[in-house]
């Protein structure tokens, strides 16, 4: 290795540490429409809002946490999740409440959409097998959604060939426990507010209008056993 080699060598590593430090891992994916698909049952203010600050600050917030954990950096965020206790103590609050805020509205953003449809499928048979007909599943995942004091979460979750229902606060995920949702519904006050207000049921209502059962459906045949 001549003087020259070591350098192109030095070089190389600069470049790379420079594109790595330029290149947080985690990014804010793209809503998968425009913010004013949803409307009138989700407005387009809100939308924008919601993705364009509230989920990019957690990208962002994340972002920061790991930023000095260089041992982290090539794990996927569900791994993080998944493995919480072995997140270093001193970011392990700011990776549940950030990382788990990621995870939840990046799936969140490609449940709503514009349906022509309901369930299909196996997800169809699922929905009748444990509620008996779609409008009591949505009956059932409204009034889920009211339980929840606070800010947080309903999931639907994959459960023995049917589908459960179940909450939790804040931006705690079934990630965290090694389970993966079907869907969840964002019942933090930001999501629905500006609309709303505090009329959290008009807000759950609005939004079995707009489940994007497509891809619910596409999700669900490939995660039941
Ligand atoms: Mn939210």
């Amino acid at each position: 290795m001549t003087r020259r080699d070591v350098i192109r060598g030095a070089a190389a590593l600069a470049a790379a540490k420079a594109l790595a430090q330029a290149a947080p891992p985690f990014t804010l994916p793209p809503l998968p429409y425009a913010a004013s698909a949803l409307e009138p049952y989700i407005d387009t203010q809100t939308m924008e809002i919601h993705h364009d600050k509230h989920h990019k600050a957690y990208v962002d917030n994340l972002n920061k946490a790991v930023a000095a954990h260089p041992e982290l950096a090539n794990r996927k965020l569900d791994q993080l999740l998944r493995d919480l206790p072995n997140v270093p103590e001193p970011i392990r609050v700011a990776v549940r409440n950030n990382g788990g805020g990621h995870w939840n509205h990046s799936l969140f953003w490609q449940t709503l959409g514009k349906p022509k449809e309901g369930p299909s499928g196996k997800l169809a048979a699922a929905v009748d097998k444990s509620f008996g007909s779609r409008e009591a599943f949505e009956g059932k995942l409204q009034a889920a959604g009211l339980t929840v004091f606070g800010s947080g979460w309903v999931w639907v979750m994959p459960q023995g060939g049917g589908l459960a229902i179940e909450t939790s606060p804040n931006q705690d995920t079934p990630i965290m426990s090694g389970r993966e949702p079907l869907f969840g519904i964002d019942v933090w006050e930001h999501a629905y507010y500006l609309k709303y207000q505090n009329r959290r049921a008009e807000y759950l209502s609005a939004a079995m209008h707009v489940l994007n059962w497509d891809f619910l459906s596409q999700r669900y045949s490939g995660m039941a056993g």
